[in-house]
């Protein structure tokens, strides 16, 4: 469906669905036959049968209800409830519940459940371009991956790769820019970063193995532990209001500005054929509701994070830059990562030479508009 068409159907959609409400009496009062939507949609699956109640598996790789993605997910699944008039159930299942937190790309493709929310740099090891969906150092902030995205090649190119495994993803979030991580010592140069054991994954890891760090997996039950007893140096995780919760300025209390993670998005991904097997307004119900809980994770996260930033300011963490050869060393670093794996796989580099080609026009304009007056309205 043209993204015109998508609009004009999603309109009438929404308006029929939230006037239905979820009163049977109220829905069946409603001729779904007049409103104006029908004729745009009338060549597809159309006419969803009220009185047929489907079912969504959704599988998440965080624990039940956690802040912001996990609650995130809770609010979008009552938005679809709501918005079908009930007739459109997605049932969630939490980290481990059903299926283990990193299978689930795995288990949506096979379709033994419908669909996921995650992270796509998750998924590298199947093709490493997966890890450019995320977010990549020195890359798009959360605003410019949108605009990409949505407006840009990005959806297309994403839409095109998952097809391979499958599956139909859509945008559902973002942390927003990630915090560099949590430090036991001060960085005072790049000689303090050598042999520096950090838990850090992604595109990010791979740029600080280049600079000297020796990167490390951790499941996320393991850090605070591991941090405390010095096994690690160093963890990033992702901005002031979920790192406060996990207490890591109690053991590491050189918190650092960073560049690692700009914008990760999170993903809410179907099974292909389960996605084309529902009705034409339950996938604009589905298409809208996730927008609206990529656009509210998002706030959320920023949100969150203004707060938690002043209480950990409260309690005496400080927040430092790294030097600048850590910043330099950092960007040679990236360069290399991206080449190399663009030579490697021609479907990074489709990627990546797109986000390259989309970023030099929009660092132009941000340095015009945004920076520009960030300096102004802080100085
Ligand atoms: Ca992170």
């Amino acid at each position: 469906m043209k993204r015109r068409d998508f609009l004009a159907t999603a309109a009438a959609t929404t308006a029929a669905g939230l006037l239905s409400g979820c009163n049977e009496s109220n829905r069946q009062a409603i001729d779904y036959s007049k409103h104006p939507g029908k004729k745009s949609v009338a060549d597809k699956n159309v006419n969803v049968n009220y009185n047929k109640k489907v079912k969504i598996n959704l599988a998440t790789s965080w624990p039940a209800h956690f802040p912001i993605m996990g609650t995130g997910v809770d609010e979008f699944a009552q938005n679809v409830k709501r918005a079908s008039g009930g007739s459109l159930e997605i049932k969630i299942h939490a980290k481990n519940t059903l299926i283990p937190a990193l299978a689930v790309f795995d288990a949506t493709s096979s379709g033994q459940i419908d669909a996921f929310h995650s992270g796509p740099y998750y998924w590298k090891g199947k093709n490493s371009a997966f890890s450019l969906f995320s977010g990549i150092p020195f890359g798009m902030t959360a605003e410019e991956i949108n605009s990409w995205m949505l407006y840009g090649n990005g959806m297309k190119l994403w839409r095109k790769l998952y097809a391979r495994y499958n599956l139909h993803p859509l945008m559902g979030g973002n942390t927003n820019i990630q915090m560099g991580g949590w430090f036991r010592k001060p960085i005072r140069s790049l000689a303090d970063m050598q042999g520096l054991k950090m838990r850090i994954p992604g595109l990010g890891g791979e740029t600080f193995a280049k600079m000297g760090v020796n990167p490390i997996l951790l499941p996320a039950g393991e850090i605070y532990t591991s941090l405390e007893r010095g096994v690690i140096d160093a963890t990033e995780w992702v901005g002031p209001a979920l790192d406060m919760k996990m207490g890591f300025y109690k053991v590491a209390p050189y918190y650092y500005s960073g560049w690692h993670e700009p914008g990760s998005i999170l993903e809410l991904t179907f099974n292909k054929p389960r996605w084309a097997k529902l009705g034409s307004e339950h996938q604009a119900i589905i298409e809208m509701a996730s927008s609206q809980m990529n656009l509210n994770m998002t706030s959320q996260f920023h949100y969150e994070n203004t707060k938690a930033l002043t209480l950990l300011k409260e309690k005496g963490i400080k927040i430092y830059n790294f030097p600048d050869d850590v910043n330099a060393a950092g960007k040679k670093a990236v360069r290399e990562v991206l080449g190399e794996l663009s030579a490697k796989n021609p479907d990074f580099k489709e990627v990546s030479d797109d986000i390259k080609s989309f970023l030099s026009e929009a660092e132009v304009y941000s340095k015009a508009s945004l920076h520009h007056y960030l300096n102004i309205r802080e100085g």
